[in-house]
């Protein structure tokens, strides 16, 4: 079974979930072929630690101004050409768009935000959330090639196998007639980016206004954290947007995630279950955030978090 992963490429940096994909392949199969588009800026300077990831084609597409339709046009003629059976992209902003587009534009079917995979006697079992992530159902594609968009952190990064070769292939794109990039905006980033945080603290309604998000910041800065939030405190504005956890948010899967004042309705905690342990605040003992949390401490934020926080100083010497 031919694959053909999509990697993300920043400044000639691989997207850590990038290196992920190849896990995912190698799950699917030890022995498939592997072929890559690398898409960005910098790519040329990827196709090395591609190639020692393990692929044995590198397909070169950057575009002075990448939209997902170009996108989608980059990886209709590298799929063409490797005449893969499975696309295997990250759910990153760039995956989400473009999955569904990729599948009408090669008139097959996409399975996106998939959590796990397994190959059945070659067939493929794609398990993603569904119902809001109140539960998990398998899909099955029966069309080719079969496109499947990943979370973060579902898979570990693969291990390099170095001193690997591959192919090259530039690709042109049609540009579509109907976009043109006015203007970039750069996006201002402290610290890691929300979806491939270790730590996440998010901060619900509960939090009663922006001030909250302050100590929950230096609850987030002792672990190494980032801070999130459920979408009433972004509506308000006492949140970036980008910083939204849930369903029409960021999909985030940290090792830690500490829920506070978030009542876990099911469009946040559908953003959330990938996370390895989840820690929830709530003074009411009949949340449902508690259902989803690992750890709960019934009690007022205003109380717990400082008391946490001073804590984890003691601990950690910080
Ligand atoms: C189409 C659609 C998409 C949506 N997408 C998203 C999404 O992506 N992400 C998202 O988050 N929501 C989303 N929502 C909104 C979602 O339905 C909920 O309204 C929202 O998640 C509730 O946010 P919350 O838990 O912060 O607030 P609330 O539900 O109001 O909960 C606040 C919680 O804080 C607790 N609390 C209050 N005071 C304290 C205190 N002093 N100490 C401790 N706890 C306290 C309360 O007990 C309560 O549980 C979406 C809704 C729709 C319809």
């Amino acid at each position: 079974m031919d694959i053909l992963i999509i990697a993300e490429v920043k400044d000639g940096a691989l997207s850590p979930v990038s290196t992920e994909l190849f896990t995912a392949a190698r799950t699917i199969s030890a022995d498939s072929r592997v072929s890559v588009v690398a898409i960005g800026n910098g790519v040329k300077s990827a196709v090395l630690s591609l190639a020692n990831l393990g692929a044995s084609v590198v397909f070169l597409a950057e575009p002075r101004d990448l939209t997902p339709q170009l996108a989608v046009s980059f990886i209709g003629k590298a799929a063409a050409e490797s005449r893969a059976a499975v696309i295997l992209m990250a759910e990153s902003d760039l995956g989400a768009d473009i999955a569904p587009q990729l599948a009408s534009k090669l008139g097959t079917a996409a399975v996106t935000g998939v959590v796990a995979l397994r190959n059945d006697n070659g067939q493929l079992i794609i398990t993603r959330p569904v119902y809001g992530g109140n539960a998990m159902a398998d899909f099955t594609i029966d069309t080719e090639p079969q496109i499947i968009s990943i979370r973060p952190k579902v898979f570990a990064p693969a291990a390099s196998g170095g001193n690997q070769t591959a192919e090259t292939i530039e690709l042109a794109a049609e540009s579509p007639a109907n976009i043109r990039v006015i203007e970039h905006v750069a996006v201002q980033q402290q610290g890691p980016r929300i979806e491939e945080a270790k730590v996440v603290v998010g901060g619900g309604r509960g939090l009663g206004g922006p001030e909250g998000f302050t100590q929950l910041k230096q609850l987030a800065d002792l672990l190494g954290g980032v801070v999130g939030a459920s979408r009433p405190p972004c509506d308000q504005g006492w949140w970036p947007e980008t910083g939204q956890i849930g369903i029409t948010g960021k999909i985030i899967s940290p090792d830690l995630y500490i829920a506070v004042g978030i009542s876990g309705s099911s469009q946040h905690v559908s953003g959330v279950t990938g996370s390895k342990t989840i820690v929830a605040i709530n003074k009411d003992a009949e949340a449902n955030i508690f259902k989803a949390a690992t750890y709960g401490v019934t009690g007022d934020w205003k109380k717990v978090v400082p008391a946490l926080t001073v804590k984890i100083k003691e601990l950690t010497g910080g």
